[in-house]
């Protein structure tokens, strides 16, 4: 049977990732990753094929801006090197219908834009690659993977607010995120550590976006995120989980309306906000600035609540997981956040935090925590090839 291959597209407000794979009987195989950056203005493309550049970095220039060229000009691309059967793309929100990977259609476009309001930094963006092969490749699959989908598992209790049935019934209710890559963790700890993968494990999604998952049998029991992505730790520039009185006093007292006071939530907190300098972790760690520092202290402070809060979700802890950018690189938060759970049973092994090792804690450690880099676009390419392989 001929080869088939598909890309996986991972589309933010100004950037736009890529990968192709091919399907192989052991699973998807990357053969390219690349991607488009600056895609409003003047896009530049970059492209690794294996591990080697695929050609230097091309400026695509003005008259490629805006999804449409730039996919125009990205699937031409990709044909030159093999056939594309398929397209996989990283939705956000699915909202309270789709808790499963999707073959898009008309309406089901239309129902996800619809939730455009409950993730308003993302859907958009993520929608735009979607429409624009629609209109490029009427022809082409197009499967829709979601964030919320692997939190449709979370007990009841974890997926309710403590609202009257009406907003309920509305659609509020705590959907959570990044579950694409809480999917792959939960999927990729079978092989790190075989005997934890199905015990009680919290796992750390550390990156600009910020959240932490309690898993058990590999599945989601409860996570830190909501409604929308604005909720639970403090992020790079989202201020996470607030008290609603904050909200009515900037509306009412400071006379801030509805927009400035979600710039300021969404744009202008977290670690930007707290260290009035910056969201970048590797800039905060270097800056003698006492605000960075004390931005880093509460940001860890909220992971360290947070552990607690999930390990009681899941009646006690086996292990933990590390990942994304924050929870991959920087040792310095890893270590400050394990120093202050040694009470839950972690023993950090300083050595291998600093080296980044797989495992951080020591041999004597109660329980593990390992450092595991986290590849959504890899979760998305097994479900697309489970949806080819099927039909
Ligand atoms: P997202 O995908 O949510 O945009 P990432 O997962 O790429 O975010 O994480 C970005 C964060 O990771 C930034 O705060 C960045 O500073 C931090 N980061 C990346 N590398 C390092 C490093 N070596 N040390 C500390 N922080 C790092």
């Amino acid at each position: 049977m001929e080869q088939q291959n598909f890309a996986v597209i991972n589309a933010g407000s100004s950037s736009l990732k890529f990968s192709l794979f091919a399907a192989t009987p052991a699973g998807p195989v990357r053969r390219i990753r690349g991607q488009i950056a600056e895609i409003n203005s003047a896009p530049i493309f970059s492209a690794r094929i294996g591990t080697h550049s695929a050609e230097p970095d091309r400026l695509l220039g003005e008259s490629y801006s805006g999804h449409h060229r730039c996919l125009d000009f990205l699937l031409a691309w990709l044909e030159q090197h093999a056939q594309v059967h398929a397209a996989g793309h990283r939705v956000v929100h699915g909202g309270l219908h789709f808790s499963q990977p999707v073959v898009l259609n008309t309406a089901i476009i239309k129902e996800l834009e619809t939730l455009i309001p409950l993730a308003p930094l993302h859907q958009p963006h993520n929608l735009q690659p979607i429409h624009a092969l629609a209109r490029l490749h009427p022809g082409l699959m197009q499967v829709a993977c979601f964030d919320t989908a692997f939190h449709a598992s979370k007990r009841k209790e974890a997926q309710q607010f403590p609202l009257p049935a009406t907003l309920k019934d509305a659609g509020v209710r705590r959907y959570g995120f990044h579950g694409l890559s809480y999917e792959y963790i939960a999927m990729k700890l079978k092989e790190v550590d075989p005997a934890l993968a199905p015990k009680r494990v919290v796992v750390a999604h550390l990156g600009n976006g910020a959240s932490m998952c309690a898993l058990h049998q590999g599945k989601a029991v409860d996570s830190t995120m909501g409604l929308t992505a604005a909720d639970g730790l403090p992020m790079g520039t989202r201020s996470g989980s607030l008290d609603p009185g904050v909200v009515f006093f900037m509306a009412r007292e400071m006379n801030m309306s509805l927009d400035t006071i979600e710039d300021i939530l969404y744009r202008q907190s977290g670690l930007k906000g707290l260290s009035g300098l910056t969201h970048d972790m590797r800039l905060l760690e270097q800056s003698n600035d006492p605000q960075a520092h004390g931005a880093i202290d509460l940001f860890v402070y909220r992971i360290q609540q947070q552990f607690g809060a999930l390990s009681a979700s899941l009646g006690g802890i086996d292990g933990a997981v590390f990942t994304a950018g924050i929870g991959e690189n920087s040792s310095l938060v890893r270590g400050k956040i394990l120093k202050g759970l040694q009470w839950l049973g972690f023993e950090l092994d300083d050595q291998a935090n600093a080296t980044h090792a797989t495992c951080i804690t020591t041999r004597q450690s109660n329980i593990p925590a390992y450092v595991i880099p986290t590849d959504e676009d890899l979760m998305i390419a097994h479900h697309v090839q489970q949806i080819l392989s099927s039909r």
